[in-house]
């Protein structure tokens, strides 16, 4: 049975979803509003790469690796194949000398900060690596999900551990007295709080608003996020068999 503070958990992203998810494993009562579908803002549109290796040290970088461990470590075989958790590890590649001396600082502070990376050069360079390639950062830490699939994959898991997910409930206001917010409300519901977690992503409101912004600002221009797929460029060439960077494109 949950106990303890009432959570509401607003947007049914990776963040809101892994938010719910982990709540709810330690039995806390929480509720997760998404005003469309799960996954129907960045989450569901992006790469899917679990990547340090575009993250400087600092901050991102722990947090990145934290998110790794998480994925290897603490979720269940059944919830890391749902995701399509891949652990295939990720390249960056070079082809031109300036790219190279760039990868090569940031492979050497990467290193610096306890990644491990191998470094692939001429005959080191895999079969499916063009000959243009000058140096190749490989991290075998790194990995990939089907990223549609993670956020209701963890509803799916917190809901079974007594989390209220409500898919197509916007929320409309924040209700604050005290200085604190007390209760979220929705079209046709007030719901006590006694935390909210804001995971809307793009749309979060500035922390000082009591309502939500319906819509970008006239004029605003619009984001069409994209999805990726993994391809194989060279015909009769045996296909990457780790996520690749070039810093302009990845594949
Ligand atoms: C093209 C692209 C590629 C990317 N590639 C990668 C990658 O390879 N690896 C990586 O780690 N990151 C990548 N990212 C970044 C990653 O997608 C985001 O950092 C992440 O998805 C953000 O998750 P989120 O839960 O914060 O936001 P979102 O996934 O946007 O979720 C926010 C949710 O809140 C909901 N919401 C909004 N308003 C309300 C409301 N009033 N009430 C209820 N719900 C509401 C929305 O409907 C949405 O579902 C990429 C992003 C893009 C655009």
């Amino acid at each position: 049975m949950s106990v303890g503070p009432r959570v509401v958990v607003i947007g049914g992203g990776v963040i809101g979803a892994a938010t719910t998810y982990w709540l709810a494993r330690r039995g806390r009562r929480v509720t997760l509003l998404e005003r469309g579908r799960l996954s129907g803002g960045a989450s569901g549109e992006c790469g899917g790469f679990l990547f340090l290796q575009s993250k400087a040290p600092g901050p991102l970088l722990e947090l990145a690796r934290e998110s790794l461990e998480l994925y290897r470590r603490e979720l269940p075989e059944a919830i890391r194949r749902a995701c399509r958790f891949r652990p295939s590890g990720g390249l960056v590649v070079a082809t031109e000398p300036t790219t190279e001396a760039l990868l090569e600082r940031r492979a050497a502070a990467l290193e610096a900060a306890g990644i491990p990376l191998q470094r692939w050069r001429g005959s080191d360079l895999p079969s499916w690596l063009s000959t243009r390639v000058r140096l190749a950062t490989h991290c075998p830490l790194e990995a990939t999900v089907m990223p549609a699939a993670v956020a209701p994959t963890l509803a799916a898991a917190a809901a079974e551990a007594g989390a209220d997910i409500r898919e197509y409930t916007p929320a409309r206001a924040l209700e604050q007295r005290g200085g604190r917010v007390r209760a979220v409300r929705t079209d046709s519901e007030r719901l006590e709080a006694d935390w909210v977690v804001l995971a809307a992503g793009a749309w979060t409101p500035p922390s000082s608003s009591a309502c939500w912004a319906p819509r970008p600002s006239p004029g605003a221009p619009r984001l069409s996020p994209a999805g990726g797929n993994c391809c194989s460029p060279l015909r009769g060439r045996p296909s990457p068999r780790s996520p690749c960077w070039t810093g302009v494109i990845w594949l």
